[in-house]
């Protein structure tokens, strides 16, 4: 078999290339901006291309007709066109480098955008952002904070894109429009003898022109810093995998009879976790900071979540969300020791939890869920000789609005 349209099909290659080699001059204005135009001259080249093997397609005129209406009418393919005619013209585009920054702690407490350099360090912003976020907020909370910080290249006349979204918008268009060229004109694209040598392709990246590559950029552009000393950071967690040995293994260890991973009453089965988790602290003198999410069809998962600061844990929390809204969990339940303390006026200046005069440890289990589902288990304690255990009494509740740290899940679910 030979490709049909091969002079077309060779520049959608072309494109994808150059799309790579905008992203690996992203920090580089010059650079960036020759591979910028290089992408937006290729990807309308490739329908003079078209056009000019328009032979091998029958009913050509009919069918591209409909293609270029489609083109017309589309925000970013138009801007695609309006911009190649001013590069062909030696003008250059408005492009604007932009570092978009999200300040955070369970919540979005500010988001900024400043108009920068792309390679303009970090560090700087994040000083940046102190200095801004200090005219309102204790510098205190402002140090527990984090920035997610991303850098945007974006055009005057298409303002809300970022660029490399919007050339990869334009290579999924137009590889949709030479696949189906392909089928008019008999041969499978995912059979064509011209075939993407950059790096690996799935046979559904080739059909949808949805390119992986395209889609992981935003982690390559954006980077998350913590406000105390504007260090970057990746936080990842362990994700618990509980086979039937492990499991087993734990139960025995505890002396815990059963605990189905796919039960789905899910206040029965805070209790339960409620019994187990007491009679782990007991045991170990200690108690990990757990989660576990339960999603529909599979049941139970455990995510083991200890956390060394505040930072961390807001991060945590953002991801365990994250995690809450892709996966489609429908409820969370928290495991961990905790300090209690009701002197609200030494917390409210900044004194920690653990360090208030009337603390209390205890054992807290938590379950919230959509529905509004939610209730808490807290059990104090006291250690004694040799940190024994002592368990005191357990407080039940069903209002959990004022647990701020779960605001991330709930957000997602309400909204
Ligand atoms: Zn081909
Ligand atoms: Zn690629």
């Amino acid at each position: 078999m030979t490709c049909p349209i091969p002079n077309t099909h060779k520049r959608l290659l072309e494109i994808h290339r150059l799309w790579h080699q905008c992203l690996e001059n992203y920090f580089d204005p010059e650079g960036f901006r020759t591979n910028l135009n290089a992408t937006i001259q290729a990807l309308r080249n490739l329908t003079f291309a078209l056009q000019n093997e328009k032979n091998a397609i029958p009913d050509f005129e009919e069918w591209y007709s409909i293609w270029q209406d489609k083109m017309r009418n589309d925000e970013v393919l138009s801007w695609l066109n309006n911009a190649r005619v001013k590069i062909v013209h030696q003008k250059d585009l408005e492009t604007k480098s932009i570092a978009k920054v999200i300040i955070k702690n369970y919540l979005d407490v500010a988001q900024l955008e400043l108009e920068l350099p792309p390679s303009f360090p970090s560090e700087v912003i994040g000083s940046q952002c102190v200095s801004i976020l200090s005219e309102k907020f204790p510098e205190q909370a402002i140090k527990e904070c984090y920035a997610v910080i991303e850098r945007r290249w974006t055009e005057a006349k298409l303002p809300s894109w970022e660029l490399l979204d919007a050339l990869a918008y334009g290579f999924v268009f137009l590889s949709q429009l030479v696949n189906e060229a392909h089928e008019k004109a008999n041969c499978k694209i995912d059979s064509c003898p011209i075939r993407d040598t950059l790096h690996s392709i799935t046979k559904n990246e080739i059909l949808t022109g949805k390119y992986v590559c395209m889609k992981m950029k935003k982690e390559l552009n954006s980077q998350t810093i913590t406000l105390s000393d504007f260090a970057t950071v990746t936080f990842d967690f362990k994700k618990v995998n509980l086979d039937k040995v492990t499991a087993k293994k734990a139960l025995k260890r505890y002396k815990i009879k059963d605990i189905p991973f796919n039960e789905k009453e899910i206040l029965a089965y805070t209790k339960k976790i409620n019994e187990m988790a007491k009679k782990i602290l007991v045991k170990d003198k200690y108690h990990r900071q757990l989660f576990m999410l339960h999603f529909p069809s599979i049941g139970w998962k455990v995510i083991d979540a200890e956390v060394e600061n505040r930072t961390s844990k807001f991060m945590l929390m953002s991801q365990i969300a994250n995690i809450v809204k892709s996966d489609g969990a429908d409820a969370v339940i928290h495991i961990s020791e905790a300090w209690i303390s009701n002197d609200i006026e030494a917390i409210a200046n900044g004194v920690e939890v653990a360090n208030t005069k009337d603390r209390r440890e205890a054992l807290s289990v938590s379950v919230i869920g959509k529905n509004n589902l939610e209730k808490s288990y807290l059990t104090f304690f006291k250690r004694g000789l040799g940190r024994r255990i002592i368990l005191g009494k357990t407080e039940v509740s069903e209002n959990l609005k004022d647990v701020n740290f779960l605001s991330p899940i709930r957000r997602i679910w309400n909204q």
